[in-house]
């Protein structure tokens, strides 16, 4: 067997390169080694919000150059960032919460970094879709991940319209000021699917809410739901295929879901 030396596993930062450092949604046991070595060794981190990453690095007892990197900066601090980046520098980016990029800023740096011919890595780790899904005991072998709705009424129910004839699971993120408005909307156009809201993952107030929409309206009619959301709908019938598969799981078998 052949045998790897220690340093082949832990690879020293490559000057020039962009980390896309994912950091805990509420457990802050969460972060990984990679990604607190990686904030220990980076020339700079680009936060979403500089207070927040502030709170993170001082409870992990980092110290290291701030930048900001947010949704209305992004363009001018792509540029900045590249800059760094040619210069040799190593920028890790991260976001309040989760993996940069999905539902929050990354994706215009990344394009950015590629554009320029440099190296750009990723840390995995926390994010609250992957834990939401794994955990909902809803069908996870194909899912459409559509983030946030718009906040207009007619474009939400059009938006909801068109996921219902997505194959697989349908995973959104939503705010607690929306969340029963969602529900609502759901009983509209999802009346009969098998819908999970998984709230405050990997915190102390985690719940799993499993139900139809009117079961969940009716379960949350008399509490306020606070908190931060995901929320996953049953898939529809899927279309029979000249393929018998087995893993094809019909809605009537799993809509027992596990409780916890
Ligand atoms: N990049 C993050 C990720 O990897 O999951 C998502 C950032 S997005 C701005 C924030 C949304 O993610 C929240 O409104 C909520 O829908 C979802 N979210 C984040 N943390 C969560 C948690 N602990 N429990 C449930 N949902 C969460």
């Amino acid at each position: 067997m052949q045998m790897t030396t220690p340093s082949q596993f832990h690879p020293p930062l490559l000057p020039g390169t962009l980390y896309l450092v994912a950091t805990p949604i509420g457990n802050l046991e969460d972060i990984t080694l990679r990604a607190l070595r990686t904030l220990k060794e980076c020339t700079v981190i680009a936060a979403e919000d500089t207070r927040h990453t502030g709170h993170l690095l001082r409870h992990f007892e980092i110290t290291k150059p701030l930048i900001s990197y947010f949704k209305f900066n992004e363009a001018q601090r792509s540029e900045q960032i590249i800059d760094r980046l040619r210069r040799g520098e190593t920028v890790a980016l991260v976001t309040d919460a989760g993996s940069p990029g999905i539902s929050d800023p990354g994706e215009r740096v990344v394009r950015a970094a590629l554009a320029a011919n440099c190296r750009v890595e990723a840390v995995p780790g926390p994010c609250a879709l992957v834990a939401a899904i794994t955990v909902s005991g809803l069908p996870s072998d194909e899912f459409h991940f559509a983030g946030f709705l718009p906040h207009k009424s007619g474009q939400r129910i059009k938006k909801l319209q068109a996921l219902a004839f997505m194959p697989g699971t349908v995973v959104l993120y939503e705010s607690p000021y929306r969340i029963q408005k969602l529900l609502q909307e759901l009983a509209d156009v999802f009346p009969e699917r098998q819908i999970v809201l998984a709230r405050e993952l990997t915190k102390r107030f985690e719940e799993f809410l499993r139900g139809t929409p009117a079961e969940l309206i009716a379960a949350t009619a008399k509490r306020s739901l606070k908190g931060e959301f995901v929320v996953l709908i049953h898939e529809g019938e899927r279309e029979p295929t000249d393929q018998p598969n087995e893993h094809v799981t019909s809605a009537e078998d799993s809509s027992e879901s596990p409780g916890r």
